[in-house]
């Protein structure tokens, strides 16, 4: 039988009011045991709540919710006492007293779950509206809530079932009643689920980028101003600068937003040769960290007579030639021919001077929104959802070409139906679902 948890829905500290959560069957007698009674299911009671020994813990707004009418689909309960820290520890421990076990991270929500209250896609969007810092993420982590996901999959499901059918109709009776070209249809089923999934894959990124942040990287030769670019822009000192070359050797990440959205903006070792191995090893991170980045900046001194690199770039990322304060150093023309070369927009600027940096963050405005609004939002939204994405379009396009072999193909759809149904969790092993709700905080 399941036990009775219980723990504080609201952050530690001290606070106006600070709720207390219950679910379990042992719920009503706890409620009636502290608050002396069971008030009317889903009204609002004030109750004067007092531990085993009589003594007064708190006046409370007292919520009584008779499962399955709940958030968990059991009977729930909540107290809405004062906020502060003696209060709720003093509520707590009269809850412990009565039996009732401290819940771990999620376990709320991870009980909504089983007992088909929303699907694992739904319960992660519950996990991200509560991380939701941007307008950003708080729509998309809304939309997924909704049940976005979920329908989609439903949608999915539907078209899968229909081509395994086909394929296990001609597979059963192969010269029989069966018309000879039932797995010719199945082919545009399958294709327009095909075209479904792509254009999920497609969108997922945008997804994980508005869940995650946007990661911006600055890179380039060390001295070039990378940190004083980042102070800049951060508006605040969070990377060091000094005149001294190689000084940033580990990769600093600060959050940031533009328009709206959320951004990871990182200052990277400065890239060249040395035989100092700490500094070589953050020349390779660096480098990892680049490569991986939405966008990287790559930042050339342009008072420097030293030869200019370029580093690997895409054509939507920026250069920028700094220390236009500064007489211009013989390599400017060469980096600028390098940057023309990545299609690479090229803006000669002073990290010092703020009306710069302001033209440079709007660059950066216009191309993180650029890359992340669209009129859709995304259904799928993390890793989790790419990997089993892909997996399923991967098994989908190989039972496309396995036409020929109706039981191979028959079982790659069935095994694209599986990876599917694991996006809400239908199916799903244990560890998936200790690992998807041990990220949530404790009380949801
Ligand atoms: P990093 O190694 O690329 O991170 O470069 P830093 O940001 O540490 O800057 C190296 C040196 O260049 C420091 O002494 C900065 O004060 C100086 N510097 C950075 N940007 C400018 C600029 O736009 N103009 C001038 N005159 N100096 C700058």
């Amino acid at each position: 039988m399941t036990d009775t948890i219980f723990a504080p829905a609201t952050a530690a500290g001290r606070s106006a009011v600070a709720v207390v959560r219950l679910s379990g069957p042992a719920t009503g007698r706890a409620v009636a045991a502290l608050a002396g009674g069971l008030p009317q299911p889903r009204m609002a009671a004030l109750r004067t709540l007092r531990d085993q020994a009589g003594a007064a813990i708190d006046q409370a707004l007292v919520l009584w919710f008779t499962g399955p009418k709940s958030y968990t689909g059991e009977d729930c309960a909540e107290f809405h006492v004062h906020g502060g820290p003696a209060v709720v520890a003093g509520l707590l421990e009269a809850l412990a007293a009565l039996g009732l076990r401290l819940a771990d991270p999620g376990e709320f929500t991870r009980r909504a779950f089983e007992n088909g209250k929303l699907d694992l896609a739904q319960a992660e969007g519950v996990a991200d509206l509560i991380e939701a810092e941007t307008e950003a993420q708080r729509r998309q982590a809304l939309h997924q809530l909704g049940g976005a996901l979920g329908h989609a999959q439903t949608r999915w499901r539907d078209a899968l079932i229909e081509a395994l059918a086909m394929f296990e109709a001609a597979v059963d009776f192969p010269d029989e009643e069966v018309p000879s070209d039932v797995a010719a249809r199945a082919r545009p089923v399958l294709a327009d689920l095909i075209a479904d999934l792509e254009h999920a894959l497609v969108h997922v990124k945008r997804g994980e980028q508005v869940r995650e942040g946007f990661r911006i990287a600055l890179i380039g030769a060390p001295n070039a101003g990378k940190s004083t670019i980042l102070n800049a822009l951060a508006g605040r000192e969070a990377a060091i600068v000094t005149a001294t070359p190689g000084t940033t050797r580990d990769i600093i990440e600060v959050p940031m937003r533009f328009g709206g959205y959320k951004a990871l903006l990182a200052d990277t070792a400065g890239l060249r040769e040395t035989h100092d191995e700490i500094e070589a090893e953050g020349v390779r991170r660096a480098r990892a960290w680049a490569g991986d980045a939405d966008l990287r900046i790559w930042v050339v001194d342009g008072a420097s007579d030293a030869p200019a690199t370029a580093p690997d770039l895409h054509p939507h990322d920026l250069c920028v030639i700094n220390k236009a304060d500064l007489p211009s150093g013989a390599e400017t023309g060469h980096a600028l021919v390098e940057a023309r070369a990545f299609g690479v927009e090229a803006l000669r600027l002073s990290a010092k001077s703020s009306g710069d940096i302001a033209a440079l963050e709007h660059a950066l405005e216009t191309r993180v929104v650029d890359a992340l609004a669209g009129a859709e939002l995304p259904t799928a939204t993390r890793l989790r959802h790419r990997e089993l994405l892909a997996e399923a379009l991967e098994r989908l396009q190989r039972a496309l070409v396995l036409e020929d072999d109706l039981e191979l193909a028959a079982e790659d759809v069935r095994l694209a139906g599986r990876a599917l149904d694991r996006i809400t969790g239908r199916i799903d092993p244990e560890d998936v679902l200790d690992r998807v709700f041990s990220s949530f905080c404790i009380g949801k």
